[in-house]
């Protein structure tokens, strides 16, 4: 062989024993032994990858640990996908899901970038979306009755950022007397704190960029269900959506997830502390924490989750301004969009998140213009507690 080729040609990898971690298969194409390989893989008689939109050694590993983890309690296998982002995730599912002429039921207080989505790409696409008190189990109960376009429940529990949770055994035994497909939005608790499926959910989708991946180092999704299916149709839909992860985003999920358990065990226990300190702070109006007997839904979060989590929001005494002010002083948390980090992370809906929200519409799912969420992180609980109360002043 000539230099020039020498250079252009890949070899064989030189493989001899198998790597402890996790390789990152960095490839777009695989190759097949002869001709007669090719064609089993394509027409399915033999399992094996072909291209890494379809599917690739890295990211398959990590969905099957996804699936693991949300399919814990579960008798049978639960099936895994990894995408772009959490809103992939969420496109996937429920555009493999509905058609034009079918209707979602959902919640007012979802992501906002979900109801966005709702709002401006499905009803685009002839799809009806139907806000509703999920909590309200008779009013679900007679949507389901009364319109048979009804296709998806989809949900969010605890949501953001009151914490407001949702019954989900309730939800996913409606869903099954109906025939009408469940669907949850998973980010908040993670399946170490709450699981879904075995709680009679078909689908569960996260944002992996939180908790999973943990370090605030990439943009990942995950959809897991139990229906082999419906995980078909999701595989499928995603092939052809294009919403694939890469495998370097799918490598970093794998990294979190080797300590998910260590830091959602501490995530609860400072939030806890946070939450009770916050509580009972003179210049602090109110807390919504689950792990508080004052949340409205924390038996309920008791009931269906193994802790409470790290997410927790309060009102600061004053106004708009104070509470401004009270985010400026901070020097320890730091003030950004994101949540599921390390460190404890501050954001102000009302003038960031929800800055485009109507007023009445966020004061209606409890977003007043005081109210600040924290994401609790994983550090000495003394400092994050130090800095609260100085920026409380
Ligand atoms: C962040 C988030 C999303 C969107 O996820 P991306 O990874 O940013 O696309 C969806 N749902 C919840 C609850 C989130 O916190």
């Amino acid at each position: 062989m000539k230099l020039d080729s020498l250079c252009v040609k890949g070899l064989d990898p030189l493989i001899t024993t198998k790597s402890h971690q996790l390789p990152i298969y960095a490839t777009s194409s695989f190759v097949f032994e002869d001709t007669q390989e090719g064609i089993d893989i394509f027409s399915g008689d033999k399992s094996g990858h072909v291209y890494s939109r379809y599917g690739n050694p890295t990211l398959d590993t990590v969905a099957r640990k996804i699936a693991m983890l949300e399919g814990a309690d579960l008798d049978r296998e639960a099936h895994g996908l990894l995408t772009s982002s959490g809103m992939s995730a969420i496109s996937t599912a429920i555009g493999a899901i509905v058609k034009s002429g079918d209707s979602i039921i959902t919640q007012g207080d979802l992501y906002g970038g979900t109801t966005e989505m709702l709002n401006r790409l499905f009803k685009r696409f002839g799809v009806n979306i139907i806000y509703a008190d999920l909590k309200n189990l008779a009013k679900i109960e007679d949507y389901l009755k009364s319109d048979k376009d009804i296709n998806l429940i989809y949900l969010e529990t605890p949501a953001n950022p009151t914490l407001a949770c949702v019954d989900l055994e309730a939800i996913g035994t409606l869903g099954q007397k109906y025939g009408v497909k469940t669907a949850i939005d998973n980010t908040f608790a993670t399946p170490y704190l709450q699981r879904p499926l075995s709680l009679g959910i078909d689908v569960v989708v996260h944002s992996a960029t939180k908790y999973l991946n943990g370090h605030g180092q990439s943009i990942t999704g995950a959809i897991v269900t139990k229906d082999k299916e419906l995980h078909h149709q999701m595989w499928e839909t995603l092939k052809l959506m294009g919403g694939t992860c890469n495998p370097f985003d799918a490598w970093m999920i794998n990294h979190g997830l080797k300590t998910l358990a260590l830091r959602m065990d501490k995530h609860c226990i400072n939030a806890q502390k946070i939450a009770e300190f916050l509580e009972q702070h003179n210049n602090v109006t109110k807390v919504n924490y689950i792990g508080l007997e004052s949340h409205p839904d924390h038996a309920l979060a008791k009931r269906q989750m193994s802790g409470f989590g790290g997410m927790l929001s309060f009102e600061t005494k004053g106004d708009i301004e104070q509470t401004k002010q009270f985010l400026d002083r901070l020097n320890f948390c730091t003030q950004t969009p994101t949540l599921g980090d390390t460190d404890t992370l501050l954001l102000h809906p009302a003038s960031s998140s929800h800055l485009n929200v109507s007023k009445d519409l966020r004061v209606q799912h409890g977003i007043s213009d005081t109210l600040v969420r924290i994401s609790v992180g994983i550090e000495n609980v003394e400092d994050i507690m130090f800095d609260l109360d100085q920026a409380l002043m």
